[in-house]
């Protein structure tokens, strides 16, 4: 069991307020990993710190073994970490094709044959040649995860893909997270439908107030009750 991403005993402080303390995860191959938590426990900051958008005041961070964590995000991209925006961050007066075909920050560019297998993936290979602008949100938020996917990424972070989609879409998407974890490449997913993190992930760590109180198989997470009485007194 090849661990792809190590996060060790991160502490990220903004402000002199802590937001993860001594934070560790361990991503394997082959592995769907959940993060979820009331808001505000830190995840999309646990995001940060594995894309390399924020350096951790103490902790590491290893990508299949090499020690990352003072890598900016762009030379991260390029090593293997694709991510999505919880802001999607996708050019509206673009194609899907073409916005399928522009790296993230500095990430390799994709060629022809992996934008239409990842937007085939996501169910969006129909509107490859249409306008961003011109689809509705949950389509949109498809296709900044087929951008991710289409970069072939050894690990993939995921903040809130399923935010806003449709039912049929959210299930689209759980069948192309199992498809892609491949046993070279791994996927880091922040959800708040538990219905998909349960779904479609291997392991599970719970964060709260920048802590982690649990982690396990889905099964094992349901009937935690430290995470049960987390979210109760959210
Ligand atoms: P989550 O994604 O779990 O909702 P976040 O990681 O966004 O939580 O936030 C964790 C904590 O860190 C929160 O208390 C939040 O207010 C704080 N925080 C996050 N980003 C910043 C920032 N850039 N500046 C100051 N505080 C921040
Ligand atoms: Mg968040």
């Amino acid at each position: 069991m090849t661990r792809l991403l190590r996060i060790r005993d991160v502490d990220v402080e903004f402000g002199g307020v802590k937001a993860l303390d001594g934070v560790s995860v361990d991503v394997t191959a082959g592995h769907v990993h959940g993060l979820i938590g009331p808001n505000g426990s830190g995840k999309s900051t646990l995001m940060d710190v594995a894309g390399g958008f924020l350096r951790p005041a103490r902790g590491t961070v290893e990508l299949a073994g090499r020690r990352v964590e003072r890598r900016p995000a762009h030379r991260r991209a390029r090593d293997g970490i694709g991510r999505t925006f919880q802001g999607l961050e996708l050019f509206d007066d673009l194609s899907v094709a073409e916005n399928l075909s522009v790296g993230l920050v500095g990430g390799a560019r994709p060629a022809r044959a992996d934008v239409e297998w990842a937007a085939g993936l996501l169910g969006v290979a129909d509107e490859l040649d249409r306008l961003v602008v011109e689809l509705p949100h949950g389509r949109r938020r498809l296709v900044s995860v087929a951008r991710a996917i289409a970069g072939r990424p050894r690990v993939l972070l995921l903040d809130e893909p399923a935010a806003g989609l449709e039912t049929g879409e959210t299930a689209e998407l759980g069948r192309a997270l199992r498809e892609i974890v491949a046993p070279e490449t791994a996927i880091l997913l922040v959800e708040h439908d538990m219905q998909l993190v349960m779904g479609v992930c291997d392991r599970v760590t719970v964060l709260q107030l920048g802590g982690v109180i649990a982690e396990g198989s889905p099964a094992e997470i349901r009937t935690d009750p430290r995470v049960r009485a987390a979210y109760l007194g959210e």
